[in-house]
């Protein structure tokens, strides 16, 4: 019989989650139902709204519940199907959660999705055509809809929803700039990703402003804010007037045990006659696949590029996650159970 290896969430992290809120388990793998479908996961992706569902409070989906598989996107292969519109061998991304098996029912509208790996290797529909590459999407093309010629900032410039705006925003005719932490992580966001300019947040007090001054001479009509805290500060300081503010992410609050503090800056958007709004992109499963066409189209011309940070053993998963908030993960962060 094969075992099915698991990560569950035992008990809630205050700060930083460790190993010791998991506890991995051996389970033996049902009989499959009708309309079920078992898949053997190659790749789970590492993301960092998980840290949040780690939390008792509610945000825009429930907590993780104890003792229960962490939540998380994967991509495999089909072993087993009973379902007429899957079959042994089909490669697909779905939400299988940390283990190294999932038992799906298909008949569930966004359970599991087939995927085209001619062009596209199967990890990449965690990242630039999954996910990530969708909220990046999302927050460009439907949101904030730019003019060639506008000048857009990026902040997590070099992981996994950064790169992929600001490759969008480039084939749309505008200047970006993007904000990262260190010299090696910028350089790749210039040289690699060919954005225009890139702001190492982490070479010293000022940093951020100092940057802004010399690569937005303009100001900044857009910000794509990944992380909230004090570099949405330094932004909303150099934002021109009508100025858009996506808030997608606050990757520095996450870990946060005392309540995250809003922008001190905020007047700015009144002075500016600027807007912030806030986007969740599991509200728009129904534009996946035209999201998905896109991406995969600019991954095959060369016009998007994207890079990996991969993680190998499932019982990894809970220091590997780490990573994405110090800054270790250089691209996106996946975990290889399985070899393809
Ligand atoms: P990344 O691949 O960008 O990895 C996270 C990166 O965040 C790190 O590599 C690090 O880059 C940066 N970071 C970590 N801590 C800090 C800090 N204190 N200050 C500044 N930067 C920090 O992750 P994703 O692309 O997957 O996610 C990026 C953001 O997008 C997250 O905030 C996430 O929650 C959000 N998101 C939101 C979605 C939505 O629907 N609203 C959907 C998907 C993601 P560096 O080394 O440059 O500091």
């Amino acid at each position: 019989m094969t075992m099915n290896q698991q990560i569950l969430l035992d008990n809630r992290p205050a700060g930083e989650a460790t190993a010791a809120n998991f506890k991995l388990v051996q389970t033996p793998i049902a009989e499959l139902q009708e309309g079920q479908v078992l898949v053997r996961h190659h790749f789970l992706s590492l993301d960092p709204y998980m840290r949040g569902r780690m939390n008792e409070s509610k945000s825009y989906a429930d907590p993780q519940p104890l003792g229960e598989v962490m939540i998380g996107g994967t991509v495999g292969e089909v072993l087993e199907s009973r379902h007429p519109k899957f079959k042994a061998g089909d490669a697909v991304v779905g939400m299988g959660g940390w283990q190294t098996h999932s038992v799906v029912d298909a008949n569930v509208f966004g359970a599991l999705r087939k995927v085209d790996t001619t062009h596209v290797p199967l990890s990449h529909y965690l990242g630039a055509v999954g996910m990530p590459g969708v909220t990046a999407w999302y927050g460009l093309v439907k949101i904030i809809n730019p003019k060639a010629g506008e000048t857009v900032t990026v902040s997590a410039a070099s992981g996994a929803v950064g790169s992929a705006y600001g490759a969008l925003a480039k084939a749309r005719g505008c200047r970006v700039v993007g904000i990262a932490g260190g010299k090696d992580k910028c350089d790749y966001v210039v040289n690699e990703l060919g954005f225009d300019a890139c702001i190492d947040y982490k070479a010293g007090p000022g940093a951020v402003r100092a940057g802004l001054k010399e690569h937005c001479p303009k100001g900044v009509d857009i910000y794509f804010d990944n992380v909230g805290g004090e570099i949405l500060d330094d932004v909303l300081a150099r934002i021109n007037r009508k100025a858009r503010i996506i808030i997608c992410g606050a990757i520095s609050q996450y870990n946060n045990t005392t309540p995250v503090q809003g922008p001190k800056n905020y007047l700015s958007l009144l002075v500016n006659r600027a807007r912030m709004e806030g986007m969740v992109v599991f509200d728009y499963a129904q534009r996946y696949p035209q999201a998905v066409a896109e991406l995969s189209a600019y991954l095959k011309e060369g016009r998007m590029h994207s890079r990996e940070d991969v993680v190998q053993g499932l019982e990894q998963f809970p220091a590997a996650l780490l990573k994405l908030f110090n800054g270790e993960n250089f691209g996106k962060l996946v975990l290889e159970v399985a070899k393809g």
